[in-house]
């Protein structure tokens, strides 16, 4: 028997359920997972490669100051789990995001809102600064991401927490945590062996957004190209940084990617050939060089040896 038109509408129209359903399925199984920078979401896609995961900032962004955007709003609603710095970085507008967004499981305290500052011990905290004190982190440096041991102590923290907001996932998240542990350490022992040269190299930089990684590799930022936390540089202070750098310039002037970074040209042409002008991405990017965590490490490495030699 021939099949008729409506076998064939009948066979269209299961597929279509078929199709459906299998979406649905989909959709409803993929974890949504909101997270506040990019090296979060670098890292949650490490452990949980088929999470949906938005980063709700870029490289070329400050954390610091970003808009409450009404599409972050929106993203922050479907979350299952929010990865954020905290130590106060978002304070200017995650809060905001999370009231709006209206989404219980992302509030602080519940499970789906994970903040990596409130598990690592920080570095410089300043618990008595004022506000006259600039913008400062008061719970100490929240750039913590930049230090790759304390990116492992992160992920050890979020196996769990993804365990927690995904029971079916546990023992996936498990074997991808276990696989990148082995992986990332043995990365941070050719980092430290690599970076070996730059021990006792000296850098001003503005802001202390690398201070995690001049602790790690034994570099000394000698300035500060901020006269206060949070606050851009002034031709003042960058005059008295250049009286003070004449004798011995330090060998690189450090800014970050997401900053402007006329004052530190500025500070490496007075000071000469003896310092370099580096504009470094503090986090991962969407394009090579620095697009995953590991080669964030390798490019800051490699870069900052360039400039030692
Ligand atoms: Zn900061």
């Amino acid at each position: 028997m021939r099949p008729t038109r409506s076998d064939f509408r009948r066979a269209a129209f299961s597929a279509a359920l078929t199709c459906g359903a299998l979406f649905a399925t989909t959709s409803a199984q993929a974890l949504n997972v909101f997270t506040c920078e990019p090296e979060w979401a670098a890292l949650v896609k490490q452990l949980a490669p088929a999470a949906d995961v938005r980063s709700a900032t870029h490289a070329r962004q400050d954390p610091h100051h970003i808009e409450a955007r009404p599409s972050l709003i929106a993203q922050l609603r479907q979350a299952d789990l929010a990865v954020c710095t905290g130590a106060d970085l978002e304070a200017g507008w995650l809060p905001t995001l999370q009231q709006r967004s209206g989404n219980p499981r992302v509030q602080k305290g519940a499970p789906g809102m994970l903040f990596a500052a409130d598990h690592l011990t920080l570095i410089d905290p300043r618990p008595n600064a004022s506000a006259s004190d600039g913008d400062v982190h008061a719970a100490g440096n929240p750039h913590a991401h930049l230090d790759p041991r304390r990116v492992l102590e992160i992920a050890e923290v979020l196996a769990r927490r993804l365990e927690a907001v995904d029971p079916p996932g546990a023992s996936g998240y498990r074997s991808r945590l276990a696989a990148f542990r082995t992986d990332w350490q043995a990365r941070i022992a050719q980092w430290e062996r690599r970076a070996a040269p730059l021990r006792g190299m000296r850098v001003a930089a503005q802001h202390s957004t690398f201070a995690y990684v001049w602790r790690w590799l034994g570099i000394e930022q000698v300035a500060d190209l901020e006269p206060k936390p949070g606050v851009p540089p002034t031709p003042g202070h960058l005059q008295k940084i250049l009286d003070a750098a004449k004798g011995a310039p330090p060998r690189a002037i450090v800014v970050s990617a997401h900053q402007d970074p006329r004052a530190g040209q500025w500070l490496a042409q007075q000071l000469g050939a003896g310092a370099t002008l580096l504009q470094l991405p503090s986090t991962v990017t969407d394009e090579p060089p620095a697009n995953t965590l590991a080669a964030l490490f390798d490019h800051l490495i490699e870069r900052l040896l360039a400039a030692q030699r």
